[in-house]
């Protein structure tokens, strides 16, 4: 029913990628959360042959031309892989928007085509030890010399580290200037540079992406690898706060509509007290909340899409409210959408039997990642104070009048 957002591009690529899905391997999922497998090159280098890649780049550098609602579209396909698979394929839109907007010609030519070709692998290094949230408070230091920047420090919690070939880092190029929003540029940096990669520790969920940690001693990378201009990195951020949190969003639809499906077969299925479970209304209510969780996501999802098409792509005060309200909402609804889904596979969806808690383990990372959540509301509430006071007074009721007591004003305090 949700075709009726598609155009017939769209479709095609929805469709497309839904068999692309369907046949990568069960095996593949199965080795990369018993953590067999660190980076699944093929599985990337297979979405590119088939045209899948980083769909809203333009055709000469080897993406679909479309738009964020073919994207999402996908991705809704895709995050039914769950977050390793579907983050590998964000990662090309995420690091692809930057050298996209910003890069020139030859940085296209050298990074986004090989990229979008599934010949080159990419990774985005924003976090720090010190934190993710305080964007602004990046350490990690890029000093000018003779040609070069040269860079010290830390990023961890890198997705696809393990496998890149280049990584997009955020690095402090001013850090004495008084104004933190001109401190930070954007640099490639070629693995091959010097970065030394380290699998440090275990995660809870979202296994097999090759999340690692990296190093950078006295790595040389040359100024032509500078994206956009210097001191810009805050301005660059913005932008890629698009596709950093839609990439989320999208993808989390398709894992809770996972969920679902399994949820709600099952519970036509399985007997308790001589009937299917789905007669009581303990069960089937649950199913009623996930459907229309769901349902809210992909509204919010889609419509949010839209904005950012309308608006060329380019990020405002009410798509950065929309953005953010659809990471947030979407990944807390997933997270609802997997644990109704446990309760009614009742002690078998505990088990890796069904793979309710593979996809329980990397929701939870949702909430976190790509801006917590906590960050999503700082954002919504921010733009809409400020989208307050544009609202023009003489063309909307004034609410406030129809209360009976209306005439006692004096009776407003407000200090
Ligand atoms: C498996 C995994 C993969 C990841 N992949 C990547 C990646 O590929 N690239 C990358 O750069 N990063 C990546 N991240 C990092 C992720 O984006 C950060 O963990 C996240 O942004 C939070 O940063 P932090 O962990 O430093 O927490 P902190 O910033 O230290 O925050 C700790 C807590 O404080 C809260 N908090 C902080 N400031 C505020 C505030 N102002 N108001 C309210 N609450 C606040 C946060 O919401 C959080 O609950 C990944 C993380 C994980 C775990």
């Amino acid at each position: 029913m949700y075709d009726i957002f598609l155009d017939k591009e769209q479709k095609n690529i929805k469709y497309r990628t839904r068999e692309y899905v369907r046949n990568v391997p069960h095996d593949l999922l199965r080795k990369m959360d018993k953590e067999e497998i660190q980076y699944p090159k093929e599985y990337v280098q297979g979405l590119a042959k088939e045209g899948l890649l980083g769909v809203r780049f333009p055709k000469k550098y080897g993406g679909q031309g479309l738009n964020w609602v073919a994207e999402i579209a996908a991705l809704e396909e895709i995050g039914v892989l769950g977050c390793s698979l579907a983050c590998l394929y964000s990662l090309v839109s995420i690091i692809g928007e930057a050298i996209n907007r910003f890069g020139n010609e030859e940085q296209k030519t050298k990074y986004l085509e090989p990229i979008l070709k599934g010949k080159m692998f990419c990774a985005e290094a924003l976090t720090e030890p010190r934190g993710g949230s305080d964007f602004f408070g990046a350490t990690c230091l890029a000093e000018k010399k003779n040609g070069y920047f040269i860079v010290n420090g830390q990023k961890r919690f890198v997705v696809g580290s393990e496998g890149a070939d280049v990584f997009l880092v955020y690095v402090k190029t001013a850090p004495k200037t008084s104004d933190p929003h001109q401190s930070i540029s954007v640099l490639l940096i070629e693995r091959d540079f010097g970065v030394e990669v380290k699998h440090v520790y275990g995660l809870m969920g979202s296994r097999g992406g090759g999340t690692g940690r990296l190093f950078f001693k006295d790595v040389e990378v040359p100024e032509e690898n500078l994206i956009g201009k210097l001191n810009m990195g805050g301005l660059i951020f913005n932008q890629m706060m698009i596709p950093e949190r839609m990439t989320s969003a999208g993808g989390a639809i398709g894992s809770g509509r996972a969920a679902l499906e399994i949820a709600a077969r099952y519970s036509t299925r399985r007997k308790a007290f001589g009937s299917p479970i789905m007669k009581y209304q303990g069960v089937s209510f649950k199913i009623a909340d996930c459907i229309t969780l769901l349902d809210a996501a992909r509204c919010l999802v889609y419509s949010t899409a839209r904005h950012i098409d309308a608006n060329d792509g380019m990020n405002s005060g009410v798509i950065r409210r929309m953005v953010s309200q659809s990471k947030k909402f979407s990944t807390d609804a997933n997270w609802q959408i997997i644990n109704h889904a446990m309760q009614i596979l009742g002690g078998i969806g505990y088990t890796n039997v069904y793979p309710i808690e593979r996809l329980l383990r990397d929701a939870r990372l949702t909430t976190i990642w790509t801006g917590t959540n906590e960050i999503m509301n700082l954002l919504i509430q921010h733009e809409y104070y400020k989208e307050l006071q544009q609202i023009p007074e003489i063309e909307a009721r004034d609410v406030e009048k129809d209360a009976v007591g209306a005439e006692y004003t004096e009776e407003k305090f407000f200090e």
